[in-house]
This record gives C-alpha cells, sequence and structure tokens, in this order.
C-alpha cells in the first residue's frame, strides 16, 4: 500500500501490448522481425541482433511452450514462494524469462499464454507490473508439436 511503484511496469511499455491493467488480464510480448534474415528477437530492436539489418517490423507473440523452469523455494522477503521461474520458447521463435503463474501442474512442452501480473507479492514489497506467463488448458505434458 502506497507503494510508489504500484502502477509502474518492470519492461519498457513498449515492449507489451496490455489489454487490461489486471493481474491475469492477457498481454502480448511486442517482438522484431527482421525483414532480410527473418531473425525474431524479444525485446525488440530497430536494427537486427543478427545481421544488422534496420528498420525491423514489430510483431506480437502471447504464446509458447515451457523450455526449462524450476521451482523457486528461497527468494527474497518480498516475494511469495514457492513459484516458478522458466524459459518459454515463444511460438514465434524467442526464448523468454519469467514466471508461470497459477497452480496448475506444468511440464516441460506444456503450452503457456502470456499474461499480466505483479514481479513480487504486492502486499510486501515492489507491485510492479510485468509479463508472466499462465498455463493454457488443457495442458498437453511431454508433448511438444
Ligand atoms: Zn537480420
Amino acid at each position: 500500500m502506497g507503494d510508489q511503484n504500484e502502477n509502474k511496469f518492470l519492461v519498457p511499455e513498449n515492449w507489451l501490448k496490455v489489454e487490461e491493467l489486471k493481474e491475469g488480464a492477457p498481454v502480448k510480448l511486442v517482438a522484431a522481425k527482421c525483414p532480410a534474415c527473418q531473425a525474431v528477437f524479444f525485446p525488440p530492436f530497430e536494427t537486427c541482433i543478427r545481421c544488422g539489418f534496420s528498420p525491423c517490423t514489430r510483431i506480437a507473440s502471447s504464446t509458447g511452450n515451457v523450455y526449462s523452469y524450476t521451482n523457486v523455494h528461497r527468494a527474497g522477503p518480498e516475494f511469495s514462494v514457492p513459484y516458478r521461474a522458466a524459459y518459454v520458447l515463444l511460438d514465434e521463435g524467442p526464448l523468454v524469462f519469467s514466471q508461470i503463474v497459477g497452480k496448475e501442474e506444468i511440464a516441460v512442452g506444456g503450452r503457456v499464454r502470456a499474461v499480466l501480473g505483479r514481479l513480487k507479492d504486492k502486499e510486501k514489497g515492489s507491485g510492479m507490473w510485468t509479463y508472466q506467463f499462465s498455463p493454457e488448458l488443457p495442458s498437453a505434458p511431454g508433448k511438444g508439436e
């Protein structure tokens, strides 16, 4: 309460397309795609990180598969543990790091969707907004595409 970071974003706002400022609301990650070499990367830059072409095109991404994850049991006092930290391979190509929210079981290869959430427990610490991932149901553990 009275948190000075309550309405701030952890990442620049032009990295995200936010529909509603609410925990769990769908959010899209704004990535960049190079028209010259087809590289897709997040966060987005004007200049291609692979070949140097400029300008790159903005594309939106919101779903992917769990690439790897871990259950975090020890963290700073402002975090609620345990939480799940994961690398998610977005359908468009970039590998991004974030938290997976919810109580559903997850597995490597499971489908997830980007949602808006708080980095830390709002009651205990900074409530800065960021992207997180939520399992997509029905999940298909162990099944990649
Ligand atoms: Zn390129």
